[in-house]
């Protein structure tokens, strides 16, 4: 298209021609540009200056293919559940190609419900604008908040409707990612046999995300160590930060250590270490605290893949690779504890520190208090101020006994002034997050009423997730127990 620069450069295209089926998007009837993510936007170096509205809408619909964009689906596979299927893919998800952003990191760029693909199995290639949007306020949220993530750079809605249990308007995001290599992805290969086709991959992945083991003695096994080690990595943030991914199978866990895949996912509100609020996660598989244990799970089976890269002896392939995957438990508890210190305004590390930690979350989960705002609150406890801390518990005296603890580990850090440490706290305890109620109402008026006004004060609150301002404070709210006792979220269509 005249005027638009995108400076793509398509190396899974060009360099993995068996891996995916080339796809045009299908056109939709009226496209309208809903969302648009300026700040990523110019992080990508993208040249959209020139486009007028329509013409913006007509590419983040896909009714405009970008010049350079060499759009394709993805094949991968994936246990979902625990039971595994062969073959996934992108069923209505295409990648457009690459591009490389303001800091030379390479990125996707994608659409996701651009039209039915040969991965379609009996899906309609679409998505509805509430889903879409779900993703947009988790994803930035999540971002604001440090945490590796996809991003959303537009949505646009189809003026038309998607069949769900009901009728719904249609919409088309763009997703940005470090890539779409996922577990699944290796899986597709390795339950195929072809290992010819696994090392192309794992050679690709190395190259892309791993640059330094090119040339390694143990190539393979070093790109599983890091696959594990940011996968602790990310695992342990959403712990601290409390969030719930809600469908972790195989081909949601990326290689990159970004999340991906916002589905059914929420933030806890009352801690509940068996938190679940996806309706299709009946066996709780994906609740708040089997999150680590099933990120190991996933390795051990991206791992499984690797083995025949790993080793021409089976037997210490497996050793070898088990090895690895027994380190993810320390690393990960290692990262927790590393974030849980700096929530708890700790900078050396002592021996006690994780009983501490430990303690505080029982506490909160004996008295149902809200995660969130007991880690802000007690922040204000740091600067000498107790009474929201002590506001958010019925009774108040186990939290006494704990705080006697914390202020004399406070006070084993001498050095640090109570001051400081207050304000170091409140920069990585956030007092906004994406509330399930606050995302509801957003999306409710967005579907049902066309009306965008909610969504955006909502996405302007949690990408300043550390700010406490009256324009902050009522995102800042839980909702009322009623509304969180049933809370419920539907599978990302
Ligand atoms: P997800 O639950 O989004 O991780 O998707 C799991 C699989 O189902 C992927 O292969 C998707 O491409 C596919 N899928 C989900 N929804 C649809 C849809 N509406 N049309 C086609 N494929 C879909
Ligand atoms: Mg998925």
């Amino acid at each position: 298209m005249a005027g638009m620069a995108i400076a793509f450069d398509n190396t899974f295209a060009r360099e993995l021609p068996n891996f995916y089926v080339a796809r045009l998007p299908s056109p939709v009837r009226a496209p309208r540009l809903r969302f648009f993510n300026q700040p990523l936007a110019d992080e990508l170096g993208l040249d959209l200056a020139s486009q007028d509205e329509s013409a913006m809408a007509a590419i983040f619909a896909g009714n405009t293919v970008p010049d350079g964009a060499e759009p394709l689906a993805q094949a991968y596979a994936g246990h979902q559940f625990g039971g595994f299927v062969p073959q996934l893919g992108d069923g209505r998800a295409l990648l457009l190609g690459e591009v490389i952003d303001r800091h030379g990191n390479r990125r996707d760029i994608a659409y996701k419900g651009s039209g039915r693909t040969e991965f379609a199995r009996g899906g309609d290639g679409r998505a509805a604008v509430g889903p879409m949007l779900r993703e947009v306020l988790v994803s930035e949220s999540m971002h604001a908040l440090g945490i590796p993530t996809t991003r959303a750079l537009a949505v646009a809605t189809t003026g038309e409707d998607v069949h769900r249990e009901q009728l719904l308007p249609g919409a088309v995001l763009t997703r940005v990612a470090a890539s779409h290599l996922r577990v699944g992805t290796f899986q597709f290969y390795a339950a195929r046999g072809d290992v010819d086709s696994l090392s192309k991959l794992a050679l690709y992945t190395i190259a892309r995300h791993d640059p330094e083991l090119v040339g390694a003695a143990q190539p393979f096994l070093g790109l599983l160590r890091n696959v594990v080690a940011r996968q602790a990595a990310l695992v342990a943030q959403w712990m601290n930060v409390g969030f719930i991914h809600g469908v972790m199978n195989t081909d949601n866990m990326t290689i990159s250590g970004e999340t991906i895949d916002y589905g059914p996912c929420a933030f806890i509100e009352a801690y509940d270490p068996a938190a679940v609020f996806s309706s299709i996660d009946h066996h709780g598989r994906y609740a708040f605290a089997n999150q680590p244990r099933i990120a190991a799970w996933n390795l051990a089976r991206f791992a499984e893949t690797l083995l025949p890269l790993i080793a021409d002896d089976s037997d210490q392939a497996v050793a070898l690779a088990t090895e690895v995957i027994a380190g993810f438990d320390t690393q990960y508890q290692r990262c927790l504890l590393r974030g849980q210190r700096a929530k708890l305004g700790l900078r050396r590390a002592e021996a006690d520190d994780g009983a501490l930690a430990d303690d505080w979350l029982s506490l909160l989960h004996a008295h149902h208090v809200d995660f969130t705002l007991a880690w802000r609150r007690l922040a204000d406890t740091a600067d000498g101020i107790d009474a929201p801390l002590r506001a958010l518990f019925a009774d108040v005296q186990g939290l006494e006994a704990w705080l006697v603890r914390w202020h004399a580990r406070c006070a084993s850090e001498a050095d640090s002034a109570p001051n400081d440490r207050a304000q170091a706290m409140r920069g990585i305890n956030p007092l906004v997050i994406a509330r399930n109620h606050r995302v509801e109402d957003a999306l409710a008026a967005a579907s049902d009423n066309d009306d965008l006004a909610p969504f955006d004060r909502l996405l302007a609150a949690v990408r300043q997730p550390y700010a406490e301002s009256a324009a902050q404070a009522p995102f800042a709210e839980p909702a009322p127990a009623a509304v969180t006792a049933g809370y419920r979220t539907f599978c990302g269509t």
